[in-house]
């Protein structure tokens, strides 16, 4: 068609199971196999102008909120360079990644598009270049301009995903929030608001987060005097509970004392559903309510990987706990129902 332009869309490498190859022992380890990728650039040369660039090259258990950093440092040096962006990234930590860049770029208002795969280009069978030239289709129509991941069939809000399975192919899914589209033979998108209203603002980096945060999951039998030292501590800033059901605890042993004075310190103890599932629900129980009396603050229907990036991102902002509270309720990009 004359005169019709292709989107010029950035692929930013970070590594993971995408670009691996098997190290003596047998196991994947990171092995640059970004040739096999840029090679099919020209294959992909009708949906869009590609552009490459490697931020690390690495299996994503070894992430860290400084490669988050550097990632959304990236984007928000190319945005006006590009249409769109594509991510390719270790699937093991792939969600906590779409979170963080979910709170980092603020008005985003351009397709940024991460995807992995389960098995790395290498090998027969291969899911890479399924996802990745589907990634790449999903930047260049340009229908979703979020930070979303695109993974096998589905296409997903970046901050609603969370990885369900170790070995199948179709690896995530989105428990709370519906599909932003759906990969069959053609590209189906889903009606869906985008995270930041109209009219655009410019974009603005806010890509800074607290590692000062600990997790923990309850179990029948837990002993939390650890807390106790964590609080008198007062190194971390922040403590996550998985709780039971929709957020219950245990509340006959010295847990509701605890959370108070957590409350207290100025340390916000996140409630959050141990059902990847099931959305947070306290008031429900009596187990749950006497939580919240106690100071807990409820993760409502986020991800477990959304509410522990959210809870990282807002310390890096405030140590108030009246803000804290407040941001951890309202819907930043998307990440929490109304
Ligand atoms: N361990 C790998 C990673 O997260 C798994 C994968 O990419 O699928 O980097």
């Amino acid at each position: 068609m004359p005169g019709k332009k292709v989107p010029k869309i950035l692929l930013v490498f970070t590594g993971g199971t995408i670009s691996m190859a098997k190290n003596s022992q047998g196991s994947w380890v990171p092995a640059k196999h970004t040739a096999e990728i840029t090679n099919t650039f020209a294959l992909m040369k009708k949906e869009a102008c590609l552009d490459s660039h490697f931020v690390v090259d690495i299996d994503s258990s070894n992430m860290t909120p400084e490669i988050w950093q550097k990632i959304a440092a990236v984007i928000y040096a190319k945005y006006h360079q590009y249409d769109g962006f594509v991510i390719t990234h270790g699937t093991d930590t792939l969600s906590y990644t779409t979170s963080a860049l979910s709170f980092a770029l603020v008005n985003l208002h351009k397709p940024v598009i991460l995807t992995g795969a389960q098995k790395p280009i290498s090998e027969l069978g291969s899911d890479s270049m399924f996802n990745l030239f589907n990634s790449v289709k999903v930047a260049a129509h340009r229908r979703i301009r979020e930070v979303a991941l695109v993974f096998d069939t589905r296409i997903m809000r970046g901050n609603r995903s969370s990885k369900q399975y170790a070995q199948k192919i179709d690896a995530f899914w989105s428990p709370q929030y519906p599909l932003l589209g759906e990969i069959g033979v053609d590209i189906k998108y889903f009606p869906h608001k985008s995270p930041f209203s109209r009219p655009k603002k410019e974009l603005k980096l806010q890509s800074q987060f607290s590692t000062r945060v600990i997790s923990l999951s309850l179990f029948p039998g837990f002993e939390p005097h650890i807390l106790s030292d964590i609080i008198e501590e007062k190194w971390y800033r922040g403590i996550i509970i998985r709780g039971f059901g929709p957020g219950n605890i245990n509340t006959e042993n010295e847990l509701l004392s605890l959370i108070a004075r957590a409350t207290e310190r100025a340390i916000p103890v996140l409630l959050i559903s141990s059902c990847a599932g099931g959305t947070t629900i306290l008031g429900t129980y009596e187990t749950g309510q006497k939580a919240i009396v106690a100071g807990a603050i409820s993760a409502a229907d986020m991800t477990l990987e959304t509410a522990t990036v959210k809870l990282m991102w807002t310390l890096a902002q405030t140590n108030d706990m009246a803000s804290i509270r407040q941001i951890m309720a309202t819907n930043i990009a998307g990440e929490m129902g109304p």
